[in-house]
């Protein structure tokens, strides 16, 4: 029934990014291994074409330029977007 979207978060509120836990690996002053995990972010925003992201959370589209905004939002065509049409 409907849509399944997985989209978790809603657009105003989502950060479009999200902390993944990343392993630091290092040698102790006693020479033994060190595993560190430290908590980094990431940004949720996954390319869907060449100069298109959206965000993988709340489905938020984004632009890498105003001319891939133009193009996509009000079809204006303009030299920033060669490639697209
Ligand atoms: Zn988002």
């Amino acid at each position: 029934m409907g849509e399944s979207r997985m989209l978790t978060r809603d657009q105003d509120t989502c950060p479009h990014t999200e902390q993944r836990p990343v392993e630091n690996r290092s040698i102790g002053p006693d020479g033994n291994e060190v595993v560190d995990v430290e908590r980094v972010e990431f940004s949720t925003m996954d390319d869907i074409d060449l100069h298109r992201v959206k965000c993988r959370l709340c489905g938020k589209i984004g632009y890498y330029s105003g001319a891939a905004r133009a193009f996509y939002e009000d079809g204006i065509k303009s030299p920033g977007i060669s490639g697209l049409e």
